[in-house]
């Protein structure tokens, strides 16, 4: 048995209850098969893989707050520190009722490549809690957010880990839980990114997943002699990340005509309205039927259905094991040039091979929505400096980084003979790297 599929077998073993985990680490030691096998007698003797796939430290803990009728809630806080190798924990906290320790292993588990392809010195977190700020008063959100903070800041700092917003922790929750750090630790530092402006945030941090998704989107184009002019493209999702790649997306020449939420979705053949869609899901936070109500071009639709949409793009931005295998073949059928991924593992396994053998551009999530860590990493450096750089300064270096990370994962694919696979390319070029830094560290 090969070095990666004795190391899998013993994954899927150790951790039978954890099957976002499995896929995750099935998808990444599978595509670093070739790496691997060229270096197998040292890694195998370092126990590298072994190493790479078992988290640092993990801590799991009771989140307790009051809500507004006076009872007690109880949640449950994880924060996975995965790898430290390139520099300090970074990634997110997501709040949302399907998280458990599974789902913060997987998402930790890919930020270590992810981060390590900005180039940026990073190591790979992650975070969250089952607790669902759907429906929640503010004054319900901020107990729990001081309560979760209360436990998490003994494990966090601007040195050792920088969590930043998910799913569900935006600016309001990141101010609630920086409030709670400074009070508790008595300092003001970078703990956190993803912060206001007034303390600490970085410009374009907000739109710098979306708008990253879209600048690597491009690049991709740009290589293969096209562009993105004239383009259609759904979406999925209707959050922060959508919400920033249609604005993107439609300054770059493109039309984005679908959105989604976890509940129902839009076709708007017209083009998506950002301003609308922003007011509906940033300021009154309600569902899409309010964007239908106020936009006669747009049509609402129950359950799940970007994915049937006719398009040359699609770039789904939901959340994970959002777009199916029937999906792919209907995007396949569509004629889809691209799938570049603004979410986390939005493609299942099946369907992400699907349209790789079908000659669908396919960008991983690793890749495609590095540009969010990216940000978080310069908001750092600029709460280091004590400067703030202007959202230009911040957008152009945004830009250099996407246009980089596809350059370095085209380039990986091509050294190990699977020119045009990304996703391979994305995982060998992040790999490489944290497995030379943790071979020069020693067994730690
Ligand atoms: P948000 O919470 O802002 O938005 C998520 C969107 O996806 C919402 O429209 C939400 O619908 C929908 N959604 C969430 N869960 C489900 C589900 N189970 N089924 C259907 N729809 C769902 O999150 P983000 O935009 O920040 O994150 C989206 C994805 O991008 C995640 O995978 C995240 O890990 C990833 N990502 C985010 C980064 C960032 O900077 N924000 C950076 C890199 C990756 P509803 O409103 O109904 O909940």
């Amino acid at each position: 048995m090969s070095y990666v599929d004795e190391v899998l077998a013993r994954i899927k073993e150790k951790n039978a209850s954890e099957p976002e985990f499995i896929q995750a680490a099935t998808e990444v030691l599978d595509s670093l098969r070739p790496v691997v096998d060229a270096n197998e007698d040292l890694y195998r003797k370092e126990a590298l893989l072994e190493r790479i796939t078992e988290p640092e430290r993990q801590f799991k803990f009771r989140v307790p707050w009051v809500d507004d009728q006076g009872n007690v809630q109880v949640n449950t806080g994880y924060r996975v520190q995965f790898n430290s190798a390139i520099g300090p924990y970074k990634g997110g906290l997501r709040l949302h009722p399907s998280v458990n320790l599974g789902i913060i292993k997987f998402l930790g588990f890919e930020q270590i490549f992810k981060n390590s392809l900005t180039s940026l010195p990073i190591g790979g977190g992650k975070g969250g809690s089952d607790f669902d700020p759907k429906g929640k008063s503010d004054r319900e959100i901020m107990a729990f957010c001081q309560s979760f903070m209360t436990e998490l800041c003994k494990y966090i700092g601007a040195d050792t880990d920088v969590p930043a917003g998910d799913i569900g922790t935006g600016a309001r929750e990141i101010g609630y839980m920086f409030g709670q750090y400074k009070r508790i630790r008595g300092v003001f530092e970078g703990v956190l990114t993803g912060k206001g402006l007034t303390y600490g945030g970085s410009l374009a941090r907000t739109e710098a997943t979306g708008y990253g998704l879209l600048y690597i989107t491009e690049e991709l184009f740009k290589s293969h002699g096209d562009s993105l002019e004239g383009k259609t493209a759904v979406v999925s999702g209707a959050g922060n990340v959508a919400i920033y790649a249609i604005q993107k997306a439609h300054q770059l020449g493109a039309k984005c005509v679908t959105c989604s939420d976890s509940t129902g979705w839009i076709y708007d053949p017209e083009g998506i309205d950002v301003e609308l869609l922003k007011e509906v899901k940033e300021v009154k936070r309600a569902r899409l039927t309010e964007y239908a109500a106020k936009r006669p071009s747009a049509e609402y639709h129950e359950g799940r259905g970007v994915w049937q949409i006719k398009c040359d793009i699609a770039l789904p931005c939901a959340t994970q094991n959002e777009l199916h295998l029937e999906d792919a073949k209907q995007l396949v059928a569509n004629g889809v040039t691209a799938v570049c991924e603004g979410a986390n593992m939005p493609t299942t396994i099946e369907a992400t091979e699907y349209l790789q053998e079908n000659g669908v551009w396919f960008i991983g999530g690793k890749a495609a929505n590095a540009g969010g860590v990216a940000t978080s990493a310069l908001e750092m450096s600029q709460n280091s400096e004590r400067l703030s750089w202007t959202f230009e300064e911040v957008d152009a270096k945004l830009k250099d980084i996407m246009v980089n990370i596809y350059h370095n994962i085209d380039d990986a694919a091509k050294k190990y003979g699977m020119e045009g696979n990304y996703v391979a390319g994305a995982n060998i070029a992040g790999f490489e790297k944290v497995a030379e830094a943790m071979l020069a560290q020693g067994v730690c």
